[in-house]
This record gives C-alpha cells, sequence and structure tokens, in this order.
C-alpha cells in the first residue's frame, strides 16, 4: 500500500506509546490515511526512532511530530493536548500506551508496588487523555470526535498466565471507555476500545524471550496457531478513527483472530 487514501484527512491525532508496536503501526496508517499526527511516548529513544520510521516510509506525510509524554502524570497529557490547539484541536485520540511488567503475577506474588505502576499507566493514563480529549473536543467546538483506549483480550477472558495487575488494568480501561461512550455520545464524541490478543512486539515478545514453554502456552489457544501482527490492530484503529465507524460506539473491538471464540487443544 503506497498512495495516500486520505480516509484520515484533515484530522488532527495524537497516538500515545507511538514508539512501541501497535503505536508505529498506527502512525504510519494514520498518516498514509492524511491524518496530522502527534506521536508521544515516554521514551525518547523510541520515540525518535518512530519518528524517523513513519518520515521514511510516508514521506508526504501531511504534519507529523513528535512529543515526550508520560501518560501517567496529567500534567504532561494536558500538554500534549494543548500542544495541537495551533493545528485547530484534537479529533483522534489513541490511548494505547501501557505496560505489563516482568513482576507482574498472581494474587500473591505481584508487588503492590508493581500493581500501582502498572495502573498508574494503563488505567489512569487512558482516564486523562479522555479527560484532556474531551476538553479540546469542546475547546475547539467539535461537532465530532473518536477516542480508542487499548484494552486487552484478558478484559474479556481469564488468562491463566496470572498478570493481574494488568488483566485488572485492561478490565477498568474497557469499563470506563463503555462508559465514556455513553456519557458523551449526545456530543457526538465516541469511545471505543480496542482488545487485541497476544502480539508479536517487544511488549510480549521481549516477555517470552526463547521460553518455548511459555511461548507454546499462549500460541495453542489461537485457531490462526499464529500470534497476531501490530499492523492487524492498525488496520483496525483507522476504522475506529474514521469516519467510516460514524456508528460505532461503546465497543469492545476485538482483534483476536478468533481467539475469544476457541475451543483449541495441542496437537
Ligand atoms: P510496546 O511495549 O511495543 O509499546 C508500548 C509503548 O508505550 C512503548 O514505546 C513505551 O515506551 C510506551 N510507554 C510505556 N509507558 C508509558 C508511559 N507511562 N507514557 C507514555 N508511553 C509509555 O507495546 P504494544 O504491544 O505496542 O502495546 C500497546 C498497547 O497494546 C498496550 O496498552 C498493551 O497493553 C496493549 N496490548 C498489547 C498486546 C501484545 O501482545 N503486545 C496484547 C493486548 C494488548
Amino acid at each position: 500500500m503506497t498512495a495516500t487514501q486520505g480516509r484520515l484527512q484533515g484530522k488532527n491525532a495524537i497516538i500515545t506509546g507511538a514508539g512501541g508496536g501497535i503505536g508505529l503501526e498506527t502512525s504510519i496508517l494514520f498518516a498514509r490515511e492524511g491524518a496530522n499526527v502527534l506521536m508521544a511516548d515516554v521514551s525518547d529513544a523510541a520515540l525518535a526512532k518512530a519518528l524517523a520510521k513513519v518520515k521514511e516510509v510516508v514521506p508526504s506525510a501531511p504534519r507529523l511530530e513528535s512529543i515526550k509524554c508520560d501518560v501517567s502524570k496529567e500534567s504532561d497529557v494536558q500538554a500534549m493536548v494543548e500542544s495541537q490547539d495551533s493545528w485547530g484541536g484534537t479529533d483522534v485520540i489513541f490511548n494505547n500506551a501501557g505496560i505489563m511488567h516482568a513482576n507482574d503475577a498472581d494474587a500473591i506474588d505481584t508487588p503492590e508496588k508493581i500493581w500501582d505502576l502498572t495502573h498508574n499507566i494503563n488505567v489512569k493514563g487512558v482516564w486523562f487523555g479522555s479527560k484532556h480529549a474531551v476538553m479540546s473536543l469542546r475547546r475547539h467546538k467539535k461537532a465530532r470526535g473518536s477516542i480508542i483506549n487499548t484494552a486487552s483480550v484478558v478484559a474479556l477472558v481469564g488468562a491463566a498466565t496470572p498478570q493481574l495487575a494488568y488483566t485488572a488494568s485492561k478490565g477498568a480501561v474497557l469499563a470506563m471507555t463503555r462508559e465514556l461512550a455513553i456519557v458523551h455520545a449526545r456530543e457526538g464524541f465516541r469511545f471505543n476500545a480496542l482488545c487485541p490478543a497476544p502480539l508479536n512486539t517487544p511488549l510480549l515478545q521481549d516477555w517470552l524471550g526463547e521460553d518455548k514453554e511459555k511461548r507454546f502456552r499462549r500460541e495453542v489457544h489461537f485457531p490462526t496457531g499464529r500470534f497476531g501482527e501490530a499492523i492487524e490492530q492498525a488496520h483496525a484503529v483507522v476504522f475506529l478513527a474514521s469516519d467510516e465507524s460514524s456508528f460505532v460506539n461503546g465497543t469492545d473491538f476485538v482483534v483476536d483472530g478468533g481467539m475469544t471464540k476457541a475451543y483449541v487443544t495441542p496437537e
């Protein structure tokens, strides 16, 4: 795919966690579809690399900038969203930044500080992003806006491989997104939650490493027999961000290769 198709033409978009797997792929597709994109991440290094990549593959990107932002700090999120005031205000925010900490475990072994860290980023980060997006949409008197929040399939089905803080945080994202969708529907602001299955991105793959047993415990659940790719999430986000999804609101938008509908046993 090379030509700009313009499905997001004229929209000002923010993507958090833009230095990572899903965020980077979404930044590329958004820019390709004609959006003005503000890429945000807590990691300067990841952000610089990702920005260079988007510039390289979408040289025709209408407007492409980056900003350092720790989504767990409201002042950072506010500054990020307000920096788009001079662009004409935010139309789309993809609250995608999230962590799954290596020390996240079951009810007994999850340290409280890991619980708090996870919830500060995964839950409060989404709240702050949603809050400041709504304030911006109102400030700029927008008739429509799209907010997409990254949850996970673990918000829908229990994982036998425990990561309790992460799972609880994604359940919160799902519930919060649903309520926001209802509260703001009459303003024309849509909220949808993206629910990815395990993917080939650093978030999971770094954690799995070369551990074949750990990997197999997860792969076996996929009817497709493979993990998802970040770009497969990004395509769904383009749809949710665009006006093509104008009557899609409050959904748990599941992109999982059928995993949550499956009963699969090892061969
Ligand atoms: P990733 O680790 O590749 O990228 C995440 C990015 O978020 C990184 O660039 C990181 O620097 C950034 N980040 C971390 N903390 C931040 C903070 N406080 N403020 C701003 N940015 C921060 O992860 P990914 O796989 O692209 O995941 C993106 C989202 O998708 C996350 O919310 C994750 O929980 C969710 N998700 C991922 C999977 C998977 O298997 N990869 C599955 C389901 C859901």
